[in-house]
């Protein structure tokens, strides 16, 4: 069954974890072995043969790059300009791999339709499709450099990713969106973008809510009520998505699916952590908002960690392709199976794209 995975990091394990992704997965394994620099060497879990084996035929893929100003200790580059320059490295990769026959750009609902078709019954080394996705909007310099980015194919927004930012308040912080976050949503709703709420601190999220007029999405989010955590939705955050015919995608990202996981101390083993625990976090959006349409997948798998911070059951993202049996043991029907796996991803972006 094909997989919709709606948020990866690609083009950043490309070019900062120095992984080239067409490669298997035990090659770019055995490659990094003696390196040091990033805790998850060695332990990576995505690259494109294991997503083909897996059935992820479409995803969002990520560009990413953070401006940090004098005082805040989160890594990143110290004007946005750079940081610009960062994301259009990133779409140079994604551009080299469409070459390359690796990956497809999904821009409109015309590419997705293509996309799922081919997908039906894929030949060998069919292209991936990437929907392209900004995680944290730092790197915007300036308003027009949106209306470029859209003319490149970006569709997707997170005006924050971790700490402040320039255009809203991400995880970790608080505070509203400001005059030029206010302004970037204007023009997001202008070009018709989905606005990404992950990452958002509850006071920007609910701002952002109320002023956005366009389609919004979770990409990888899971729930306050299971592991309390600014990071995660909390109950009335996932009725008010539900509310706009939002998605949510659930994550694998280890300390998001079970309580009190503390970093650098506890493993997916002594955690005990399966990968039924997400399914649990499903469960959760799909009780309260009594049905199964909101949930969908954004595992996250390649986000800055590896099977050190994964269920203990999962080895590389092609078991995701496992959910559908274990879904259908935790009573899902298979249509609801489907929709879990893309389907309401798909359902979503075909109203999302343009045309
Ligand atoms: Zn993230």
């Amino acid at each position: 069954m094909m997989i919709f995975d709606a948020h990866l990091d690609l083009a950043m394990n490309a070019l900062e974890w120095n992984r080239d992704l067409r490669r298997p997965l035990e090659e770019i394994r055995e490659r990094e072995r003696a390196s040091t620099d990033k805790p998850d060497r060695g332990r990576g879990t995505v690259c494109f043969p294991e997503m083909r084996r897996g059935q992820v035929g479409l995803c969002a893929a990520t560009q990413i790059a953070r401006h940090v100003k004098p005082g805040n200790p989160l890594p990143g580059w110290f004007s946005p300009e750079q940081a610009w320059a960062q994301t259009q490295g990133q779409l140079a990769w994604y551009r080299a791999m469409e070459e390359q026959g690796e990956l497809v750009q999904i821009r409109s609902r015309e590419d997705l339709a293509r996309q799922v078709a081919l997908w039906e019954s894929p030949p060998e080394h069919a292209p991936i499709g990437y929907v392209l996705s900004l995680e944290g909007a730092d790197s915007l310099v300036s308003l027009r450099h949106l209306e470029r980015a859209y003319a490149s194919g970006l569709r997707a927004v997170g005006p924050a990713h971790y700490g402040p930012g320039t255009y809203a308040q991400g995880t970790d912080a608080t505070g509203g969106l400001g005059i030029k976050g206010r302004e970037l949503l204007r023009e997001m709703d202008r070009l018709s973008m989905i606005l990404d709420v992950t990452h958002l601190c509850d006071d920007s999220f609910w701002e952002a809510l109320g002023l956005y007029h366009g389609p919004v999405w979770a990409s990888h989010s899971n729930c306050r009520a299971l592991v309390p955590h600014n990071r995660q939705l909390n109950d009335a955050q996932i009725r008010a998505l539900a509310e706009r015919g939002a998605v949510i995608g659930c994550a694998l990202d280890s300390w998001m699916l079970v309580p009190d996981w503390v970093h650098g101390k506890t493993t997916p083993a002594s955690a005990g952590l399966k990968l039924e625990q997400i399914i649990t976090h499903l469960d959760h959006i799909c009780q309260l908002t009594g049905r199964v349409r909101h949930v969908g997948i954004g595992s996250d798998l390649d986000g800055g960690f590896g099977t050190e911070q994964t269920p203990q059951d999962l080895d590389t993202i092609a078991d995701l392709s496992r959910f559908p049996e274990m879904l259908g043991k935790r009573g899902f029907s298979e249509t609801d199976v489907k929709a879990v796996m893309h389907g309401n991803l798909i359902r979503f972006l075909e109203s999302a794209l343009p045309e």
